[in-house]
């Protein structure tokens, strides 16, 4: 069975970085880049907030410069979903896409995060007929139509103003009367004419027919149901950390997130590291993946040293 210094599962900001690091420290680190490589990112459009750039930069782009960057510095990267692992020894076991087996003698967890649904039946069935996750992968299909956004984060008002270019009009559907969003996103949407905000509202159903979504339900705080007419429904509600397959191994909080150890990327598994969104329900940046990713690489090689 292939034997490997320093696996890398999760091919985003953190999982990336973490292979440059370890490429330079001569770990010939092999990197499974899981369903969404580049992560994230890949589902937005520019980056403002990533120094470097001045004038920002494409999601795509940076991330594609990212990986680049780590294959010419010799990471091996590979296509390939981790599906199940033995963390109760070293060398550790995992398996690839449900039949590879592969060993390793320090693992990086760098799984990210996934975007949160209601579960809502209708959700479900309309999922790729109007419901998506992903303003940014799929707004172009509602080019001046009218669509919803739920939820009150900056991803939501992210996502309002962005839909807000392509569409005739955006409802963004927020469950209190306050934005959990920063104050410039926040005044983004509220300089955006053609978003109309629905306060206290939460959706009790996704409407439509065999050609796709036609409307939803919502709900008042003050008891009033009502239905708005909508092609899209956009969800922006936050995210679930892709820590399952690791949970019978690695402690986790309430949420799934993987815990680490203070200011270090050990979890409670000796060997195994875990950076980026996976581990972090704060910040969840990608300049703060790709520092976490950092941190764990420089902690395997100390790591791999001493054992
Ligand atoms: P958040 O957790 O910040 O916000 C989630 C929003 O969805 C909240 O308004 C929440 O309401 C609402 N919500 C949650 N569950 C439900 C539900 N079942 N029904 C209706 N509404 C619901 O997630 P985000 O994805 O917006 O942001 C995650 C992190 O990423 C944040 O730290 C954010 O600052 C950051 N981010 C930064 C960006 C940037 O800097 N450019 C862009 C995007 C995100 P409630 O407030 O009532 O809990």
């Amino acid at each position: 069975m292939e034997n490997i210094k320093c696996l890398i599962i999760g091919g985003g900001p953190a999982g990336y970085t973490a292979a440059i690091y370890a490429s330079r420290a001569g770990l010939n680190p092999v990197v499974f880049e899981g369903m969404e490589p580049g992560g994230q990112l890949t589902t937005t459009t520019v980056v403002e907030n990533f120094p470097g750039f001045p004038e920002g930069v494409d999601a795509n782009q940076l991330m594609a410069d990212m990986r680049s960057q780590a294959v010419r510095l010799g990471a091996d990267i590979r296509s390939g979903v981790i599906t199940s692992v033995d963390f109760s020894k070293r060398p550790f076991s995992l398996v690839v896409d449900g039949e590879t087996g592969i060993e390793a003698q320090a693992v990086i967890i760098a799984t990210g995060a996934a975007a949160k649904y209601l579960g809502l039946p209708s959700e479900r069935k309309f999922r790729g007929m109007g419901v998506s996750a992903c303003a940014t992968c799929d707004g172009f299909f509602y080019r001046k139509k009218v669509v919803a956004v739920v939820g009150g984060g900056d991803t939501a008002c992210e996502e309002a103003t962005y839909l807000a270019n392509i569409c005739s009009k955006v409802y963004m559907i927020v469950r209190r009367d306050v934005f959990r969003a920063s104050q410039a996103m926040r005044d983004r949407v509220m300089n955006t004419p053609n978003i109309e905000i629905l306060w206290n509202c939460n959706t009790q159903e996704i409407l439509g027919d065999e050609s796709g979504v036609t409307g939803a339900r919502l709900v008042r705080k003050d008891g009033k149901v009502f239905d708005i007419n909508v092609d899209g429904f956009f969800l922006a509600i936050g995210h679930h950390p892709n820590s399952d397959v690791f949970k019978d191994f690695i402690d986790t909080d309430e949420n799934g997130y993987i815990i680490t150890d203070g200011k270090s990327s050990r979890t409670s598994v000796e060997g195994v590291f875990a950076a980026g969104d996976v581990q972090d329900p704060t910040f969840r940046q990608a300049i703060t993946a790709a520092a976490s990713g950092c941190k764990a690489a420089l902690e395997v090689e100390r790591f791999l040293m001493s054992n």
